[in-house]
């Protein structure tokens, strides 16, 4: 019988919902070279086709076994900026570990046995930022046939999330020169301003934006573009423009009550507490209110981290911990990573499946009292592949509850494409673009990451970003 993967070790589940630490640990020398001796170097690694990046998994594993850990991180590094930030937060269950021929077969995600490929591109990534590892460009010289106009071409990136950030990476790695203009006081898009440091720490995403900086990034903050300057001046004043601006409009479920005070938006709860600090209050002056009965609405990433933070933050303010999850789907459906559900069960969170919220209702000077809401059960496939909720007839239900977060999904923010006509994006709101090449309909103009749709993960706009990486130095040597 084959064995399980090393789990990482983890702050208990008493231990970390009081504080922001980071609750996975990595792997120690030891555990990594393990876990690293349990894969089988198959002759034909099919995990690498399960990585939207197709990091040489077969090659960085083998050289962790070897003990070449600066091998191992500069083999991901040539496919991956971003060895620290993937290891921590991939989905690796619906990726390369799914494909791992060790997985059993019939799983709907990667079962136990598949190797932790993402906890050892964890131990990799974090071995080089410890040892400051330095990154090498290759001189535009080599690698860009420049054409008639032989002075280097300076490409802007707007968007420091991980789609501009990678574009921008790659970009610099041929000795491009780029500019990032972020909207933002800090660059890292959902990295900063999303993903809570107990999954995140800040201080390797740092890292990761250095090493950028190191390969001659710039990055400009605090500028909106679509408002400071327009994409027509950035194509007058650049040789080629990357859009990589995300999805951050939050969804609501326009339902009754929705206005109510102490009904947060996750994207807005998110940011307050990460990006401002609110988590840190009174010495950053930005609080959150903390409800004492908080209800959560939604199944993915957003709705894990908004929920656990909550937790966190009722605990730090010594209340009772009380958060409840509700989904209108059952927990199969549920997209976010599995890990973040056991996580997030361990804590201590309250998850009600199958529930369609109706209605909010408020006492007399407006604050939010108590959720209606129907039961459902599963009917028919969606477009999404996934089963539709269908109400139960007669199964309204109110729960109370004072404070109440909303993450059901997140949209194109249309700052910058409603008043560039010329740029075509389709109904709701998402740039067009040739998925090949990353192409808008504007020449010289690309787009990748959430701002174009897709899977909404970190990997994947990467993904998006070094094919538009790609292109734009085709199109700089034409
Ligand atoms: P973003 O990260 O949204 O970055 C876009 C950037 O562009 C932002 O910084 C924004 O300020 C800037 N910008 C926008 N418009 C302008 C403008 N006009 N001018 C200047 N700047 C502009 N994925 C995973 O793989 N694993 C996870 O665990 C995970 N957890 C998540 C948790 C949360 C709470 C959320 C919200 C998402 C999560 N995701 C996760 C999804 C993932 O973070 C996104 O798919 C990814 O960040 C998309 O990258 P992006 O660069 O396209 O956009
Ligand atoms: Fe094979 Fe799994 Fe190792 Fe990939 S990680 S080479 S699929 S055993």
């Amino acid at each position: 019988m084959t064995k399980e993967a090393i789990k990482a070790k983890e702050l208990s589940p008493l231990k970390r919902i009081g504080n922001f630490q980071e609750v996975t640990l990595a792997y120690g020398e030891e555990e990594a070279l393990e876990e690293a001796k349990r894969c089988l170097q198959c002759k034909n690694p099919v995990c690498i086709s399960g990585c939207p990046v197709e990091i040489d998994i077969k090659k960085f594993i083998y050289q962790i076994t070897q003990e070449d850990y600066k091998g191992a991180y500069f083999t991901i590094k040539e496919k991956n900026n971003f060895a620290s930030i993937c290891g921590r937060i991939c989905p690796a269950e619906y990726q390369c570990r799914k494909t791992c021929v060790l997985t059993k077969t019939g799983e709907p995600f990667a079962s136990p046995e598949a190797i932790n490929i993402h906890f050892l591109e964890r131990f990799a990534g974090d071995y080089g930022i410890e040892h400051n590892l330095q990154p090498t460009v290759n001189r535009i010289s080599n690698t860009v046939t420049l054409g008639p106009k032989p002075e280097i071409p300076k490409v802007v990136v707007v968007g420091s999330g991980p789609a501009g950030l990678c574009c921008a990476g790659e970009l610099a790695r041929c000795g491009i020169k780029v500019v990032i203009f972020e909207s933002l006081h800090k660059p890292g898009g959902v990295l900063r301003y999303g993903i809570p440091i107990f999954r995140l720490p800040q201080d390797v995403l740092e890292a990761e934006i250095d090493y950028l900086k190191t390969l001659g990034v710039e990055i400009v903050t605090n500028i909106v573009i679509g408002r400071a300057k327009s994409l027509e001046e950035l194509r007058r004043e650049f040789s080629a423009v990357f859009l990589g601006l995300g999805a951050g409009v939050p969804y609501f479920l326009n339902i009754k009550g929705e206005n109510l005070c102490n009904i947060y938006s996750a994207n807005e709860f998110l940011t307050r507490v990460n990006l401002m600090g609110a988590y840190k209050f009174p010495e950053f002056h930005t609080p959150v209110n903390i409800g004492k009965k908080i209800i959560v609405i939604g199944g993915g990433n957003t709705a894990m981290d908004a929920a656990r933070v909550a937790l966190r933050l009722q605990k730090m303010n010594k209340k009772k911990p009380d958060v409840r999850i509700f989904y209108r789907r059952s927990e199969v459906e549920m997209p976010a990573r599995r890990l973040e559900i056991v996580h997030a069960k361990e804590e201590g969170l309250k998850f009600e499946f199958l529930v369609q919220p109706i209605e909010f209702k408020g006492n007399s000077k407006g604050w939010l009292g108590k959720i209606k809401s129907l039961r459902c059960k599963l009917g028919e496939l969606d477009s999404s592949g996934r089963r539709r909720p269908v109400a139960l007839p007669g199964s309204k239900f109110n729960m109370a509850c004072d404070m109440a977060i909303i993450a059901v999904g997140l949209g194109a923010n249309k700052i910058l494409t409603s008043v560039t006509r010329e740029l075509e994006v389709d109904k709701w709101g998402d740039i067009i673009v040739n998925s090949v090449t990353m192409e808008t309909s504007i020449k010289g103009v690309f787009a990748g990451g959430d701002i174009v749709g897709g899977e909404g993960t970190v990997i994947e706009a990467m993904s998006m970003a070094k094919k538009g990486a790609r292109s734009i130095i085709k199109y700089l040597s034409s």
